[in-house]
């Protein structure tokens, strides 16, 4: 289905828990979010339902997210019932890897088409220091599990942050050289735990790995070539370049609301329909989408909730 400004709305980003093992700085509080009363997320059958309901409007391509989609109960059920709906086509997950070792068999078998794994740093002291409860081991394990049990075109998500890890471009650059992977560089956004301060633009690896050669687009990625690379590279920038006139996709948080832009506070509450009143619900939600979001003006998001509660 189309939008108000003929966008064509074909992704949904569907979260199914706001919990994680983690609480990195950007993202989370320290002390966590407080757990949702029992019944206060989707149920599995409710998340099939809303993705059944939304690809009837148009959408083909489903990620799951959270909080961290691995410590979901039933998230092996959810990915099986997800993947086995008539016309999604692509069914793709966004973790930490922190349990991806135990989950990346299961995943595949269930029907995950293709993983985005999270990871900010290569080096294990500033992992736990940015993830304040993690170990980046648990992860780089996860990443060969990953491997091991078939995935190709696995993306790893680096969020850039001054001061944190910039001088870790050139080593993230030179794992996409050396492995099959994406390693798509995001900026930071002025989001729940996220603030200015630390703000690096994408641009700052093309000043710091030269060689990088432009390649085809990908979505809302910029994307270059390494010279004799395995992998690629990717820029995603927010702030610094807004993709809103391309933007194709909805977001439905795990209390089942829907987030016509990630970037708002409005939201419409899904829970309780199915059938046609919630593909009547969903459609008014892509109707709604506004023509852009104004964080570079403002300096702030407009959504006052965490990512981790929205999705990411
Ligand atoms: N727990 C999973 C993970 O970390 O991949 C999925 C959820 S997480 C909210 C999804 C993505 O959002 C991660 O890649 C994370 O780095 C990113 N993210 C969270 N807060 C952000 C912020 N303020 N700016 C940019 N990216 C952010
Ligand atoms: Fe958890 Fe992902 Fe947020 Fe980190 S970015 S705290 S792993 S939800």
């Amino acid at each position: 289905m189309k939008d108000a400004y003929s966008r064509d709305v074909t992704y949904l980003r569907l979260s199914v828990t706001d919990l994680c093992d983690l609480r990195c700085r950007y993202c989370m509080p320290a002390g966590g979010v407080p757990k949702l009363p029992r019944g206060g997320v989707c149920s599995v059958e409710e998340l099939v339902e809303i993705t059944r309901q939304a690809v009837r409007l148009g959408v083909r391509k489903v990620r799951l997210t959270g909080g961290e989609p691995l410590v979901r109960r039933g998230i092996v059920e959810i990915c099986r019932g997800v993947a086995a709906l008539d016309g999604v086509e692509e069914l793709c997950l966004t973790t930490n890897g922190t349990a991806l070792s135990r989950f990346a068999g299961p995943l595949r078998e269930a029907g995950v088409d293709r993983l985005n794994v999270s990871l900010d740093t290569l080096r294990p002291d500033r992992f736990a220091h940015m993830t304040r409860t993690g170990r980046l081991e648990d992860v780089l394990r996860g990443l060969e599990a990953a491997r091991a049990a078939g995935f190709t075109g696995t993306k790893l998500n680096v969020v850039l942050m001054d001061g944190f890890n910039r001088d870790e471009i050139p080593d993230f650059v030179e794992l996409a050289r050396r492995s099959p992977l994406e390693v798509r560089f995001i900026e930071l956004m002025p989001i729940g735990q996220g603030t200015r301060e630390r703000f690096l633009p994408a641009a700052a690896v093309l000043d710091a790995c030269p060689e990088l050669e432009e390649a085809e687009s990908s979505g809302v990625a910029r994307r270059y070539r390494i010279p004799g690379g395995m992998g690629l590279v990717g820029l995603i920038e927010p702030m610094s370049r807004r993709f809103c006139r391309g933007c194709d996709r909805i977001r439905v948080t795990a209390d089942g609301r829907l987030k016509p832009c990630l970037h708002s506070d409005r939201e419409i509450p899904l829970r309780g329909l199915s059938g046609e009143a919630l593909r009547r619900a969903i459609a008014g939600g892509i109707a709604a989408k506004p023509p852009h979001h104004s964080m570079a003006e403002t300096g702030r998001s407009g959504a006052s909730r965490n990512m981790n509660q929205i999705g990411g």
